[in-house]
């Protein structure tokens, strides 16, 4: 999986309110609707609604997802412990109410797919996005039937419309999303250099980056190790996973905010910007 780039969106009442969810029982689909757009700029619309003025008469949009994807990239816009406006509505479904509680937005993360100048989910795309739901789903313990597509949690929207044409699309995507939490690791050394000035050694697993444990203290990330691989970060406990003697960390996992990686031949570079 390429690494994951912050696009976190201001605080604001209409894209990022700043609630804490409730729990992760979910994970919601979406798409953009917009042909050929890339994944940045469904980043950008969402941070541009908190420039909308809540008294100059104008009807006043709510918007956002916790992450965009595309061919070539993942941007996170909403940390994963915070609400996100992705699938509110008036009514839901039956299943919906049931498993995800009656406002599903406190308790799901919202993916937003682009889609190609067809309105197609492209194959690299629909690939980012297993990869991504994959990693989500070790890392808030759920399976592939905590997968949902918009349509699913209202019943009514048209989203994501390539699956709502085409249900088949919908049950590969949960299929390749569990064919990669049953696979097992298969590690390679992709080369990856790091901001300090020297390479960092990386491993492939699960085909998510992961990077050596020493890379904390070079890009001050605040860290304690808990013993087994398992360190807390962020106020978060991230796994590591131990190879040919050294632990290894998901990138994903462990990226803060003012960490943005590049790709370069090859590889990632990871830029500091404190
Ligand atoms: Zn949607």
């Amino acid at each position: 999986m390429v690494p994951i780039q912050p696009y976190l969106l201001p605080i604001n009442p209409f894209s990022r309110p700043g609630k804490k969810l409730r729990a992760v029982k979910g994970i919601v689909m979406h798409y953009t609707a917009s042909p050929g757009a890339p994944a940045l700029n469904i980043s950008r619309y969402f941070a541009s609604l908190a420039n909308q003025n809540p008294n100059d008469g104008v009807e006043d949009r709510y918007a956002s997802a916790h992450y965009s994807v595309d061919d070539l990239s993942i941007y996170q816009n909403v940390p994963t412990d915070e609400l996100a406006y992705h699938c509110g509505s008036t009514t839901y479904t039956k299943e919906a109410l049931t498993r995800l509680g009656s406002y599903p937005n406190d308790s799901t993360i919202g993916i937003e797919m682009c889609i190609d100048k067809k309105g197609e989910i492209t194959e690299k795309t629909f690939q980012q996005a297993v990869n991504l739901v994959s990693m989500l789903c070790k890392q808030f313990h759920l399976t592939s039937l905590d997968i949902w597509t918009h349509k699913g949690v209202v019943g009514w929207k048209d989203c994501p419309l390539p699956w709502v044409q085409n249900p088949n699309e919908f049950e590969r995507f949960k299929k390749a999303v569990e064919g990669q939490l049953s696979a097992k690791a298969k590690p390679s050394y992709p080369k990856i250099k790091a901001v300090v000035g020297r390479d960092l050694p990386a491993i492939i697993v699960d085909q998510a980056t992961h990077i050596i444990w020493t890379c904390l203290p070079l890009l001050n990330i605040k860290h304690e190790y808990k013993g087994n691989g398992l360190f807390l970060i962020h106020d978060r406990l991230v796994q590591g996973v131990v190879y040919e003697g050294d632990t290894y960390l998901p990138w994903g996992q462990i990226s803060p905010p003012d960490i943005t990686p590049f790709q370069i031949s090859g590889g990632w570079m990871f830029v500091y910007k404190p």
